[in-house]
């Protein structure tokens, strides 16, 4: 059975939360005066193991699912993470299996990944210059360690390598054009992301939002850009190219363009919560019907219900009583 929602979208995507740590405290999602010292992150007994997150990684699957992406907090800081790869990469129907990281990890890693079964890469970095991306992720990891990850992601064949960059009013405006310049001529592709809403812990105000259209300006004013079509329905990314020919740029407007219409992502976090939106209140318990018994059956009849049942569009109705709401924290619900 392939379920689709109440907006007949359908489960295509599943992103996995391995972890809600990270070690890095990014301004814009694990500001360190929320996520300090004494911060409680999951007791290792709340995650789920490797073979729980397999078991509903292939439930997913014969749910329609076709992609999956590994994401956190910093997937990396889960220990042996090789492993739980070569499980999700032998499930059949899987066509794409990537990882959303912050490349902070020894490159060396890349190939044990790439050999799990790992075929995709996506590093977030949001500036080139180390004052403006040490603020950023304020435990002052300099920019050069970050761009090695993705050459040599790219090396190993990882591609197309993917790099996204949040972009914050006042903070690393300035890094748009640097940051398309380089990665144009490097041959990635960059993926700009509206600031947005997600969590309680940031302070997000729209006025902190640099809108796709602003973006898409400045760049098109140095480096002639023009929308290309979407590689398939439900891509998150809006996709430019450049005039010239030499590549393509996203943008990711979830705040200014919301593309809720096509979503068809659905997020568990890493203590098995399943999340139909990003900005969703609250997830459906997984772990409890994986840990008390449920058979596969039981827990698709369960998945598919909720799907049945979905009605998400948050970008679509936020407005300035929604930006209030105590949603859960990316770190948490996997981004
Ligand atoms: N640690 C990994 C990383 O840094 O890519 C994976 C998790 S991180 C939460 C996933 C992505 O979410 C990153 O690209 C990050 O920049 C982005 N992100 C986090 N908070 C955000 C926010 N408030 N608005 C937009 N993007 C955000």
């Amino acid at each position: 059975m392939k379920p689709t929602d109440t907006l007949n979208r359908p489960l295509r995507d599943l992103r996995i939360s391995v972890t809600d740590r990270c070690n890095f405290r990014c301004t814009y999602c694990m500001p360190k005066g929320v996520f300090g010292r004494d911060y409680q992150f999951m007791p290792q007994d709340q995650l789920l193991s490797f073979e729980e997150i397999d078991r509903v990684a292939r439930i997913f699957v014969s749910l329609g699912v076709n992609k999956l992406r590994l994401t956190g907090g910093e997937p990396l800081m889960r220990r042996e993470l090789e492993t739980l790869i070569e499980l999700l990469a032998a499930i059949p129907g899987v066509d794409d299996l990537a990882m959303t990281t912050n490349g902070s990890f020894p490159v060396e890693r890349i190939h044990s990944l790439q050999a799990a079964g790992l075929q995709r890469i996506t590093v977030s970095l949001d500036a080139l210059d180390d004052p403006t991306f040490m603020a950023m992720n304020d435990v002052d990891f300099p920019v050069k360690q970050v761009l090695d990850w993705v050459e040599a992601s790219a090396a190993a064949g990882l591609s197309p390598v993917k790099v996204n960059m949040v972009v914050k009013r006042g903070v690393n405006e300035h890094s748009i054009l640097p940051m398309a310049r380089y990665f144009c001529e490097h041959g990635h592709i960059l993926r700009f992301i509206e600031y947005m809403d997600v969590g309680s812990s940031n302070g997000w105000r729209l006025d902190d939002v640099v809108s796709a259209r602003q973006i898409s300006d400045s760049i098109h004013a140095e480096l002639p850009i023009e929308p290309a079509q979407p590689n398939y329905r439900g891509e998150v990314a809006n996709r430019y190219r450049y005039l010239d020919g030499s590549g393509e740029i996203g943008i990711i407007a979830s705040v200014t363009q919301p593309f809720c219409g096509d979503c068809s992502r659905a997020r568990l976090s890493a203590d098995g919560k399943l999340y139909t939106c990003l900005f969703a209140l609250a997830g459906a318990d997984l772990r409890a019907a994986l840990r008390d018994g449920a058979s596969d059956a039981e827990i698709a009849a369960q998945v598919a219900a909720i799907w049945q049942k979905r009605t998400d569009r948050y970008s679509e109705l936020r407005s300035a009583s929604t930006q209030d709401l105590p949603k859960p924290e990316m770190s948490y619900i996997g981004g």
